[in-house]
C-alpha cells in the first residue's frame, strides 16, 4: 500500500468521449459510474492521508500476526470513499469482500444467512449500518466478539437456542450517521475512521484521473470549477465530469473547456461553492424567516417542509464545513459568509433585513 498516486499507471482508457452518445442521467447511470471509476489500488486512492497511515498500521499488523483484522468502522457524507475503502481493505488482506447494507438485513434470518456464508478471513462490508434494528444488532454482537451465532430454532414453548461456530472474519461497517450507532455495537468495532471532505487539489488529481479513464480533454480552469463546485466529494465531482461531458458533446465541443464546465454549473443550478437551490433555500429560510437564528432543527425542518434528518445529514454538513452555517446550543445560526453569499450584506458589510 502506498500514497503515491500514479496515475500513470491506469488500464487502457475506454474513449467514451464528447462524441459517446448521451446516456440518461439518473442513479443507475451514477452507479454505474461508480463502478467504473473506483479505485482498485491504493495509489488510486487519493487523499484522507491520515486515515490512510493509521489503517495501514492495523492491516500491517493482522497481516504480519497471520490474523483476521479488526472490526472497522467508518462514517462520512456519502460519496466519500468508504465503499471503496473497503474494497481496497479487502485487496490488502487479500481477502474476499462480500457486500450487503443496514436496510437489506431485515429478518434474522437475513443476518444468519450472510454470516453463514462467510468464509475463513472474509471481509463483509455492512453499508448503512445505522439502519439495522436492534434486535439484529444483538445477534451481531456475539458474532463479532466470539464468533458465535446464536439462533432461535422453532416457536413457542418449544423454541430453542442453536450456537453455530462461525470462521474468522472482519466486519467492516460504513455509516453517514455515526450518532444513530448505539454504543454496544460501536463498541465492539477495534477502531473507527472518520473520512473528510477533500481538499481542492485531492479533487482536481481524482478529476484528471476519471477524465483520463473516460477519454476526456478537460482544461485546467474547467477543472478547477468542477473540483470547486464538488462539495469537496469525489462522487459528486465525477457526476458533474459527465454533465459536462454531456453539454461538451451536445455542443459539438471537442474537449471541456472553461466556458463549457461554467455553462454546466449554470445548467445544474450549482453555484461557485458547489450550492444547489435547496441548499440556498436553507440559508434563505435561515435568514429570511428566522433572522439569521439561532433556529432549532425541528422547526427549520418544519419551515423547509422536509424531513429532520435529511437536514441534518444531507444538507447540513456540508454548509457547516464552509462555514455558512453553524449549530449553537440555541439551534441553527446563518454566518456572516452566507448574509455575503446571498449578497445580503450592504456596501458597509451590515446585514440587510
Ligand atoms: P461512499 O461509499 O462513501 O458513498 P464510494 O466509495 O462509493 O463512496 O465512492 C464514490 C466514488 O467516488 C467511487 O466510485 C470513486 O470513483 C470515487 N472516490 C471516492 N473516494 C475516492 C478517493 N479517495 N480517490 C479517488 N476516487 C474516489
Amino acid at each position: 500500500m502506498s500514497d503515491t498516486d500514479d496515475t500513470k499507471e491506469e488500464p487502457a482508457p475506454t474513449p467514451q468521449g464528447a462524441g459517446a452518445p448521451t446516456e440518461s442521467v439518473g442513479v443507475a447511470d451514477d452507479r454505474a459510474i461508480d463502478l467504473i471509476l473506483r479505485p482498485s489500488k491504493w495509489d488510486e486512492y487519493v487523499g484522507q492521508e491520515k486515515l490512510k497511515k493509521n489503517l495501514r498500521v492495523i492491516l500491517q499488523a493482522a497481516l504480519g500476526r497471520g490474523e483476521s483484522c479488526d472490526h472497522l468502522l467508518l462514517f462520512g457524507q456519502a460519496g466519500l470513499g468508504k465503499t471503496t475503502l473497503a474494497n481496497l481493505i479487502a485487496l490488502e488482506l487479500g481477502a474476499n469482500l462480500k457486500t450487503t447494507s443496514g436496510p437489506a438485513i431485515e429478518k434474522m434470518g437475513d443476518l444468519a444467512a450472510v454470516l453463514t456464508n462467510l468464509s475463513k478471513g472474509d471481509v463483509l462490508f455492512i453499508d448503512e449500518i445505522h439502519r439495522l434494528n436492534r434486535l439484529i444488532e444483538e445477534v451481531l454482537y456475539p458474532a463479532m466478539e466470539s464468533r458465535k451465532l446464536h439462533l432461535i430454532v422453532g416457536k413457542g414453548p418449544g423454541a430453542r437456542t442453536v450456537t453455530l461456530d462461525l470462521p474468522a472474519f472482519t466486519l467492516i461497517a460504513a455509516t453517514t450517521r455515526p450518532n444513530l450507532i448505539s454504543a454496544p455495537l460501536r463498541s465492539r468495532f477495534g477502531a473507527t475512521f472518520k473520512l473528510d471532505y477533500y481538499e481542492q487539489p485531492d479533487i482536481e488529481q481524482i478529476l484528471k484521473r476519471s477524465a483520463k479513464m473516460l477519454g476526456l480533454t478537460v482544461e485546467d480552469g474547467a477543472l478547477k470549477a468542477v473540483a470547486q463546485a464538488s462539495r469537496f466529494t469525489p462522487r459528486t465531482a465525477n457526476r458533474l465530469l459527465r454533465r459536462m461531458r454531456d453539454y461538451a458533446q451536445v455542443h459539438g465541443k471537442e474537449i471541456i473547456d472553461t466556458d463549457t464546465a461554467r455553462k454546466t454549473l449554470e445548467m445544474l443550478e450549482i453555484d461557485e461553492l458547489g450550492l444547489e437551490p435547496h441548499d440556498r433555500r436553507i440559508l434563505e429560510v435561515l435568514i429570511d424567516k428566522f433572522h439569521g437564528g439561532p433556529v432549532g432543527l425541528s422547526t427549520l425542518a418544519a419551515a423547509f417542509n422536509e424531513d429532520k434528518g435529511t437536514i441534518e445529514d444531507v444538507y447540513e454538513p456540508y454548509l457547516m464545513s464552509i462555514g455558512l452555517i453553524v449549530r449553537t446550543p440555541t439551534g441553527r445560526r446563518a454566518t456572516e459568509k452566507a448574509y455575503e453569499h446571498l449578497g445580503r450584506l450592504d456596501g458597509n458589510q451590515s446585514k440587510l433585513l
